[in-house]
C-alpha cells in the first residue's frame, strides 16, 4: 500500500507537533468527532513572485469562530493566534505550492456523546495538503438533484460548519456515484434549491447571476460571498441573492458551484439535461480568470482578502 501524502508537522493546541505524535485515543475518537466543528481555506501560489497567500483567513477563522461558539466548544484561541498558527504551520512544513489548509477544533472529555460542558475540554489542530486547482481547465462536472433533503437549521443547521452534518453530503454524493453522475444538487425542505454535498450553487439566467439566500440551509460560503463582489463589482454582472426552483436548473444558462474546494466549478448538465450548451458558459468562464487572478494576487486588487505567507524567493537578475 502506498503511504498517503502527510505533512511533517501539525499544529496542536498551540505547538507544532510531529505528524507521527499528533494522536487521540481509540475510545475518544468518536464522540470528539461528533462535536467537531472545522474550516477549509486555501493558499494560492503567486507564479511571477513565488509568495503563497492565504485567501480570506481572517473570514474563515471568524466563521470556525462561529462554529466553535454554535456548537458549544470553548474559545480557546483568538482569531489573530490562529491567523499566526496558520502561517506557522505552513512555514514549518515549507509549503511553497497551493495548499488546503484545515483547522479543527473537537471537544476532549468522557466518552460519551452528551458530555456536560464543564467536562470538556476544546482541542484544536491544523493539519495541512497540497491539492492542484482545476480552475481555467476544462474541468465541468454532470449532476443529478439528490434524493436526499438538505439539513435544516431546525435539524442540523448547515450553518455550522460541523463533521456531521458531512453525512447529509455523503448520502447525496454517494448516491449520485452509484447513478453514474459526478455529484448532487440538495434542495431543501421547502423543495429550493440549496447547495451542493461541499459547495453553494450559482445560475446564471439572461445574463443576471442567482444564488439560493444564507437562510435557504446552506453554509454561509464565503467564495459564494467573494463571488457575489467579483461579479458585481469586477465584471458588472447584477447578483440576486433568492429562493431557486429545481425547474430553473434546467433552463439556465450557465450554473456553477462555488466553494474553498470547489474553486469555480462549471455544472454541465443536471438529470442528464444540458445545462446551456453542456459547455463552459462565458460568465463562469470569466469569473474563473478574476477569481484565478484575485486569488493568487497577479490581480492586485482586493489585496486585503491575501495574507502573504512570506515564502517569496528573493528576486534574481534577469527575472
Ligand atoms: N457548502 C458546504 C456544505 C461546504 O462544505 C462548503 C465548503 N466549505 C461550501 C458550501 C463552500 O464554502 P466556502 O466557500 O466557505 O468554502
Amino acid at each position: 500500500m502506498t503511504q498517503e501524502w502527510h505533512p511533517d508537522y501539525l499544529w496542536s493546541d498551540g505547538k507544532l507537533v510531529p505528524w507521527d505524535q499528533a494522536t487521540i485515543h481509540l475510545t475518544q475518537a468518536h464522540w470528539s468527532a461528533i462535536g467537531a466543528v472545522f474550516e477549509g481555506i486555501k493558499a494560492y501560489k503567486n507564479p511571477q513572485t513565488g509568495e503563497l497567500y492565504v485567501f480570506r483567513l481572517k473570514e474563515h477563522l471568524r466563521r470556525l469562530g462561529q462554529s466553535i461558539k454554535m456548537a458549544g466548544l470553548k474559545p480557546v484561541w483568538s482569531g489573530a493566534e490562529l491567523e499566526r498558527a496558520v502561517l506557522e504551520v505552513l512555514r514549518a512544513n515549507n509549503r511553497r505550492d497551493d495548499t488546503y489548509i484545515q483547522p479543527v477544533a473537537y471537544p476532549v472529555g468522557p466518552g460519551r456523546a452528551f458530555s456536560r460542558a464543564d467536562e470538556v475540554r476544546t482541542g484544536l489542530y491544523i493539519t495541512l495538503r497540497p491539492f492542484e486547482s482545476h480552475l481555467l481547465t476544462d474541468y465541468r462536472i454532470n449532476v443529478r438533484v439528490s434524493s436526499w433533503v438538505r439539513i435544516p437549521d431546525h435539524v442540523m443547521p448547515p450553518r455550522i460548519k460541523a463533521i456531521p452534518n458531512y453525512w447529509n453530503s455523503r448520502l447525496a454524493t454517494r448516491e449520485a456515484q452509484a447513478d453514474g453522475y459526478d455529484g448532487a444538487i440538495i434542495l431543501n425542505t421547502t423543495g429550493k434549491v440549496a447547495e451542493g454535498p461541499g459547495a453553494c450553487l450559482f445560475i446564471i439566467r439572461d445574463g443576471v447571476a442567482i444564488t439560493p439566500p444564507v437562510t435557504a440551509s446552506i453554509l454561509e460560503s464565503i467564495t459564494r460571498a467573494t463571488l457575489i463582489i467579483l461579479l458585481r463589482e469586477v465584471l458588472g454582472v447584477p447578483v440576486i441573492e433568492r429562493e431557486v426552483d429545481r425547474t430553473e436548473l434546467y433552463v439556465c444558462d450557465e450554473a456553477f458551484f462555488c466553494g474553498t474546494a470547489a474553486e469555480v466549478t462549471p455544472v454541465a448538465s443536471v438529470d442528464r439535461i444540458p445545462v446551456g450548451d453542456g459547455q463552459i458558459g462565458p460568465v463562469t468562464r470569466r469569473l474563473q480568470q478574476v477569481y484565478h487572478d484575485v486569488i493568487r494576487g497577479i490581480d492586485a486588487r482586493f489585496s486585503e482578502w491575501r495574507t502573504p505567507v512570506g515564502v517569496a524567493r528573493p528576486a534574481v537578475a534577469g527575472d
